[in-house]
């Protein structure tokens, strides 16, 4: 099949390098502001699971590399980095089986609206942080979402997906059909060698009241705030969520460092929501210089928190950790880079997991500690690029000794070093076989691109 026979078999757009607007076009499927310089070849808006069979095969029988395009919201911009791009925007359908509790979704669905079609029909699923990342790259990494303490990680709730594979077949994974792929499905990231093109999850009862408090801190009483929420962790109950964020705030006499204290419960009544923030805001260190008392905060209103704390354009590097280190010296190793942070943007985040948290399954999602954490590089003008990586890149280096690995959704993954951190060796080793397994010839090989590396 040449480029012309592509072009007319495809219910979707091919666009080609040598289209006007190619250039746009690529950068636009990067949600991150600095975009990747290396650009494919070939863009196409596939509109059908049989747009992403052909793309495949013709790839395959011309001997390009392909990289299927959910949402473009990883932050190394690796979405792109292939000779051919197969944008999958449109697979964007979505249904829910109440009585089965089951829903079906397309790749593109984001978590904004899958969060919403739950809420009307009384479900929940640890849906992301933020409302804008799909489904397709987010349940891949693993999805570290909303109340995973109670609900766990977002793809051990997958029953099942159907995935192109190298050779252009369509098949249905699940814990009994491929079940090798399913195992590869859930966790590999960006290594994942197929492409999901529906999702289908099993749905869990919805929170019936979910209430958050907040209390900022200047960050001199970080390790104060850390000693508290640690001792919180070891006897709160799965279903709250606890953050440090660490952040550039508005303090009494102007912008000074701060930690802030967030908690979110997912109660299954209001009564148990708000005994459980109570429970653990008693022991809370006094010297908070603002305090949100409970407020009902559902998913949607976090939502709206979380889009305006982390706002498309900005430049963005981003790198995570796992940690079963003391949390007060994870916290007090983010708080003395922040304060060198050279971008008053920039902000980390630090969740100790309830002791009771439900515990992953067996797949490639692997890498897991007590502690997550996620440190958020933002800036402006790319002038601004290397001192803002180096700066990432050297607080996240210092940080290995306190590390059990990365979190591949969020991972610096252009560092080589990074790639061997975000799963456990066996797993590693098991996703290297099946790849090759299944991609012997690279097809769906690809690395974020070096210039998005350079730091000099
Ligand atoms: C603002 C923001 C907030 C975030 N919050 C969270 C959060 O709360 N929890 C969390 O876990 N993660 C979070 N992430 C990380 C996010 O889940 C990952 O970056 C994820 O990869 C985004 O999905 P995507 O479809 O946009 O990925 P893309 O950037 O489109 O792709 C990432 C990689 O996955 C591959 N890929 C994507 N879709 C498919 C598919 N259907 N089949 C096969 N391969 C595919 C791509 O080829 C690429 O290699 C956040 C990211 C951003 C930008």
């Amino acid at each position: 099949m040449n480029e012309d026979s592509l072009k007319k078999a495809l219910t979707g757009k091919l666009i080609t390098a040598l289209d006007p607007g190619f250039r746009e076009t690529a950068d636009g499927l990067i949600w991150n502001g600095r975009k990747p310089a290396v650009r494919a070849r070939y863009i196409v808006h596939a509109a059908t699971v049989a747009d992403v069979q052909l793309c495949v095969r013709f790839a395959a029988a011309n001997g390009l590399t392909v990289s299927p395009r959910g949402g473009g919201h990883h932050f190394t911009g690796i979405a792109t980095q292939a000779d051919m791009v197969v944008d999958l925007a449109a697979l964007d359908h979505l249904a829910i089986d109440a009585r089965a509790r089951l829903c079906e979704a397309g790749p593109a669905v984001t978590n904004e609206r899958l969060n919403a079609a739950l809420d009307r029909h009384g479900f929940g699923f640890p849906v992301g942080h933020c409302g804008s990342v799909p489904l397709s790259g987010y349940l891949l990494g693993g999805g570290v979402g909303w109340n995973a303490g109670q609900w766990g990680i977002a793809c051990f709730l997958i029953e099942s997906a159907d995935v192109v594979l190298p050779d252009g077949s369509l098949v249905t994974v699940s814990e009994t059909d491929h079940p090798d792929i399913f195992w590869a499905m859930r966790g590999a990231g960006p290594g994942f060698f197929g492409i999901v093109t529906a999702y289908r999850l099993k749905l869990l009862p919805a929170a019936q009241s979910t209430l958050s408090t907040v209390r900022v801190y200047p960050a001199a009483l970080a390790r104060t705030v850390a000693g508290w929420m640690d001792a919180a962790s070891q006897r709160a109950p799965a279903n709250v969520e606890m953050t440090l964020k660490v952040e550039t705030q508005l303090g009494p006499i102007g912008p000074v460092l701060a930690t802030t204290a967030i908690l979110t419960a997912f109660g299954s009544s209001e009564a148990e929501a708000k005994a459980i923030l109570e429970e653990i805001g008693r022991d809370a260190p006094d010297g908070c210089f603002a305090l949100m008392p409970e407020m009902p905060t559902p998913i949607a209103a976090l939502y709206e928190m979380t889009a305006s704390g982390a706002p498309k354009g900005k430049r963005y590097a981003v790198d995570s950790l796992w940690s079963d280190a003391d949390l007060g010296a994870v916290v007090a190793h983010i708080v003395e880079g922040m304060e060198r942070a050279p971008s008053s943007s920039s902000f980390a985040v630090i969740s100790p997991g309830s002791r009771h948290a439900s515990v992953p399954g067996d797949a490639a999602f692997s890498r897991i500690g007590a502690i997550f954490g996620a440190v958020y590089t933002v800036w402006d003008a790319p002038a601004d690029d290397a001192v803002n990586m180096t700066w990432l890149r050297d607080l996240l280096d210092r940080a290995t000794p306190l590390k059990t690995g990365i979190y591949v959704g969020y991972g610096d993954i252009g560092l080589p070093s990074r790639r061997n951190e975000t799963h456990s060796p066996a797993a590693a080793a098991r996703l290297a076989l099946l790849r090759r397994r299944y991609d012997g010839n690279g097809l769906f090989l690809r690395h974020p691109d070096p210039a998005m590396d350079k730091v000099a």
